[in-house]
């Protein structure tokens, strides 16, 4: 039976990240997501169309790394790979909510996962981060470059949802949500259920960014932005 080792379990001991309250599903993001979501924002707000391209870009790494990861799984067992996932990446708006979904059929992630990779910043890539960006204003090419990619959600979202599974086998799908500010929460999710492994990201747009929701502004930002892409990425488009 085969293990994924996610990086993450040999840093366990490591994390301090404890839920705030009773139920166990309030957290406080570490001191500097809150700096750098700070910076983020007040920096970059005439490049905003940036979010969608950082997001695409981890919908991608996320399947690569599905990709990868079956791909050795195949190879261990029978050698077959009539089951090798075919992931792709799926965005949609929905005027009626105000949202735009970007989905995956990447890996997903765990609830540890979800922690630390977007409660917390890799200590080493906040410290360059925020070295880079010295006295000056934050620099569009800066963002993604040192890990801080995800948060430029905050951008063109005041709230920002997570449902996320993971492949590794037995996972449960869990909702982080967030509304930027100190803190998120994580809890266990069983609504619209992923097929699978994936990450399904739900922002919810600010009343100044309704633009995105326009399939038309999106397909034009991935021109603009994701050309290059390696996963199929499909733009449901509104009804007319
Ligand atoms: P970077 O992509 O440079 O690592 P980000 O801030 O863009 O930094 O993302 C932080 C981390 O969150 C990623 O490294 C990844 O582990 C996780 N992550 C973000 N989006 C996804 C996704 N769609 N699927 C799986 N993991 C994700
Ligand atoms: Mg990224």
């Amino acid at each position: 039976q085969r293990q994924f080792m996610s990086p993450l379990k040999m840093s366990e001991a490591v994390l301090d990240a404890e839920p705030v309250t009773d139920d166990g599903e309030k957290y406080e993001f570490q001191a500097e997501v809150g700096r750098v979501m700070d910076i983020i924002i007040n920096s970059l707000y005439s490049n905003r169309d940036v979010f969608l391209r950082e997001l695409v870009s981890n919908a991608a790494d996320a399947c690569d790394k599905k990709r990868f990861l079956s791909i050795t799984a195949a190879s261990e067992s029978d050698g077959t790979t009539a089951s090798l996932a075919k992931p792709s990446i799926r965005i949609k708006s929905d005027k009626d909510a105000m949202t735009v979904t970007i989905e995956d059929s990447g890996v997903g992630m765990t609830k540890q996962e979800l922690i630390n990779n977007l409660g917390r910043i890799a200590q080493s890539g906040t410290k360059k981060f925020l070295e880079a960006l010295g006295e000056g204003s934050a620099d569009v090419n800066l963002i993604g470059q040192f890990g801080v990619g995800f948060y430029s959600a905050y951008l063109v979202a005041d709230k920002v949802e997570v449902v996320t599974k993971s492949m590794q086998e037995d996972s449960k799908q869990y909702r982080w949500t967030s509304e930027a500010g100190s803190s998120y929460t994580i809890s266990e999710d069983n609504s619209d259920p992923i097929e699978g492994s994936g990450t399904r990201l739900i922002l919810h747009l600010k009343d100044d960014a309704l633009e995105y929701l326009e399939s038309s502004k999106l397909e034009e930002l991935l021109q603009h932005y994701s050309e290059f892409v390696e996963f199929p990425i499909s733009v449901w488009k509104e009804k007319t």
